[in-house]
């Protein structure tokens, strides 16, 4: 399996994006990226700060799992490629990012390190949180502190828009899972920080940085 993700589908975070790294806020189409499956974090293990980064970012963003294989998807069929969603975690160390950005190379090395993108144990039916996938709201709190707030209604891309534009170049597999973007509010881990996530309300990870 693959892990697809989206970068600054957000408004808000595009902006914070461009304020920290230089990247250019607009783009008319989703940029995006992949991370290896070694990049998996899962069952709520502790996340360990890499030595290589001394700024990893936590970027909490809706995943949703592709249910079955295709390639060229049209946009107006892209919802029958998925019907579970969760929350993740897209951990980025920031500062190999930046450095990616101003030299104009590629960022698997800020993105996709071991253990660089927490899944939820479970997902959830997207039936049973309503049916839209642009009508979910998510959170993220560092200890205890609510940090990020979004709402898939404020993507710029949509879900379906992103299946059927990355459909274009590679074929999508079942157990896939692609990261949306993540909203403002993005910032540093550090040891001891306990990161919580939650989906329409319902707790999908709770787990430590050291
Ligand atoms: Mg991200």
């Amino acid at each position: 399996m693959k892990i697809i993700c989206i970068g600054r589908n957000y408004r808000a975070h595009a902006g914070e994006l461009h304020r920290d790294t230089g990247l250019a806020a607009d783009t008319t189409e989703p940029i995006w990226f992949l991370k290896p499956d070694t990049a998996m974090l899962r069952n709520n293990d502790p996340f360990y700060i890499p030595a290589f980064s001394r700024e990893v970012h936590y970027e909490c963003e809706l995943v949703v799992k592709v249910n079955r294989v295709g390639r060229a998807i049209e946009e107006r069929f892209a919802h029958r490629y998925y019907d579970e969603v969760g929350v993740g975690i897209d951990f980025t160390a920031r500062d190999l990012q930046r450095r990616a950005i101003a030299g104009g190379l590629p960022w698997e090395a800020a993105k996709a390190f071991d253990y660089s993108a927490a899944i939820p144990p479970h997902f959830v039916p997207l039936a049973e949180v309503g049916g839209d996938v642009q009508n979910l709201r998510f959170a993220l709190s560092v200890n205890g502190e609510v940090r990020q707030k979004g709402d898939t209604a404020d993507m710029l891309f949509s879900v379906d828009h992103i299946i059927a534009a990355v459909s274009q170049y590679i074929t999508l597999r079942m157990g896939d899972l692609i990261y949306t973007g993540t909203p403002a509010g993005v910032g540093p881990v550090a040891p001891g920080d306990c990161l919580r996530a939650t989906l329409e309300g319902r707790e999908l990870l709770n787990f430590d940085i050291r």
